[in-house]
């Protein structure tokens, strides 16, 4: 364990939930920088440690670190920098169980297969890269309609519906 002090919060690490650390924002207080939850003000570092905890706690290393790498490398770049945080963000608010996330196909389909395999999805081809590829139904009914080849915002086309192929994994 990494750290296993209350530390300046005072909060419970063994009974504290990622409920209660959803943050309504973030602020600065003094001079330091921290997030605004339901227990009260949470210094960024403090924050950090405690989801760290959870984690461990929670025996999800597997999946944090997984969201870490797909940050790292399979998204544009632009949240490489910080891929653990982005990493810890997702796990906070659940992202990757959530279909209306842009990432959930591609994220999935890598590092827990089991949920994609056998279900069919809407394949659409969008207007910049014309390739077709698989969004989500939620995404398609909601009409959140993102490129499935480069995950930009666009009008997209239903060509059909398939399963996706958990054993090859393409190039994005
Ligand atoms: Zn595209």
């Amino acid at each position: 364990m990494p750290y296993t002090g209350a530390g300046a919060s005072g909060i419970n690490l063994e009974t504290v939930t990622l409920e209660e650390l959803q943050y309504q924002y973030h602020a600065i207080s003094g001079k330091t920088g921290g997030y605004v939850t339901r227990l009260g003000f949470i210094e960024e570092k403090e924050f950090r440690r405690i989801l760290e905890y959870i984690v461990l706690r929670d025996y999800d290393g597997w999946l944090v670190d997984s969201l870490e790498e797909y940050y790292r490398y399979d998204t544009s770049g632009c949240f490489a920098k910080d891929a653990r945080w982005h990493a810890l963000d997702a796990y906070l608010s659940g992202l990757q169980d959530n279909e209306r996330w842009v990432g959930y196909l591609s994220f999935n389909r890598k590092y827990r297969p089991g949920l994609i395999k056998g279900r069919t999805f809407p394949i659409v081809v969008a207007e910049c890269c014309h390739k077709p590829g698989p969004i989500t139904q939620v995404q398609f009914d909601e009409g959140r309609t993102t490129c499935p080849i480069c995950g930009r915002f666009t009008g997209v086309k239903l060509v059909g519906s398939g399963a996706i192929d958990t054993e090859k994994m393409e190039e994005r």
